[in-house]
Order: structure tokens, then sequence, then C-alpha cells
């Protein structure tokens, strides 16, 4: 069973960030979006749960519950509000927001309401994380590490997120704008080399040629694959 899939709508990186951090931590699968467009376009292309904050630019956090719930989506919604802004919080919930978390939040509050509501949704929150084994690799997302024969490969944020997207899913062919979708985030504003870059990173650290085969296979004008070992 597949991990709930929130979109984080935050305009404010450093916020964003540690949404994702925490959310990905107890397994959550997260999609990063910094404005309104990017926000309905990723929900267009699935997600279980919504966390969004009220002011995003282009179109704003109320804006994009009352598309969302005019085109007859029921997605839970949490708003995220800046401190004591009542009228925030009344102006979402009457629009169809389900819940609240005020800035700064805490952490622990935030699963807890995020759970709360994907149960009352009836979304069936199977948020085990990810641990993936081949031979001689594993991929463990609950550690966020990356072992080689047992031994944790120190890799960045953004390098264990393109591992263990690739690795989920040995033998798919992905295109460059896909793995910025899924690892970057929607409205990421860099550049396909990027995916590369870190790809190079990924064989650096993770590919001894003496010992292991390749595990990120190039698709030649596409993309990469993730190949058993
Ligand atoms: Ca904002």
């Amino acid at each position: 069973m597949a991990a709930l899939r929130i979109v984080v709508a935050e305009d404010d990186l450093a916020i964003r960030e540690l949404l994702v951090h925490h959310l990905t931590r107890e397994g959550f699968r997260c999609t990063e979006t910094g404005d309104g467009p990017s926000t309905l376009r990723a929900i267009r292309a699935g997600a279980d749960l919504l966390l969004l904050d009220v002011g995003l630019p282009v179109v704003d956090g109320f804006d994009i519950v009352r598309t969302l719930r005019r085109e007859g989506r029921g997605l839970p919604v949490v708003m995220v509000t800046a401190r004591g802004d009542e009228v925030d919080r009344v102006i979402g919930l009457e629009l169809g927001a389900d819940d609240y978390v005020s800035k700064p939040f805490s952490p622990r509050e935030l699963i807890a309401r995020v759970r709360a509501l994907a149960r009352r949704g009836g979304i069936v929150v199977d948020a085990a994380p990810v641990l993936l084994r081949f031979d001689r690799l594993e991929v463990d997302e609950a550690a966020r590490e990356v072992r080689v024969d047992g031994v944790d490969i120190a890799l960045k944020p953004r390098e264990f997120a393109l591992m263990l997207q690739l690795a989920s899913n040995p033998g798919v062919a992905f295109s460059r704008a896909a793995l910025l979708q899924a690892v970057w985030g929607f409205d990421f504003d860099g550049d396909e080399r990027t995916v590369d870059v870190h790809v190079r990173r990924l064989r650096a650290k993770l590919e001894d040629e003496a010992s292991l085969p390749r595990l990120v296979q190039t698709i030649h004008g596409f993309g990469y694959k993730f190949a058993r070992c």
C-alpha cells in the first residue's frame, strides 16, 4: 500500500523544508509547491491531502480551496496560517478547509492533525516507511540511510530522495523532468542538469566500479533508471 501523498504548498522555502522534513520522516510522500497554479496542478495530478499556506503567490490559499471544492474535490485541506490570525482561520474553515495549524507550528501537533484528518476522511494512513533490500544495497526511508554491504553511505537529502525515487521503481525509466518534479517539486526553478549532477554524486558515493555494477543507468536522450543489483 502506498504512503499518503501530501501536497505541501508554501512559498517560504524554510518553512516548506521544515514541513517536508517532518512529514517525510513520518513516512508521508510529499510534493512541494510554492504558488497557487503549481499547487492546483499537483493536486489534479493526484494527492490525498493538502497542507496549504494561506498567503501563496498568484492564487492565494482561499482561492485554491474554493477552486478545489468547486471541482468537487473532497481531499482534506489543512491550512497553515500566521499566528493568531483568527480571520484567516474562520474564512478558511468556512470555505471548506478541514483544519488549520498556526505558524510557528509544533511538528508533533502538525503530524497529529494530518493523521487525524486522514483517518476522518477514510484515507488509509499507511505511513510505514519504505525499506528496500537488494542484493548488497539497502534503502531505508525510516533511518534516511542508504547502505552498501551494511555500511551507511552519507547522502545529502536530495541525493537520498532521488535514490529513493529511483530504487522504489526498479527498471522504470524516469525522464529528467519527471525526476525534477518528484524530487525537487513542481515549481523548482532549476535546470534538468541538476538531475545529472545529483546522479553523478550518487554514482560517486555508491558505485565502486570494482564491486558494484551501475545502479543508476542512463537512458540516453531521456533520463535514468535504477537497475537491480
Ligand atoms: Ca506565504
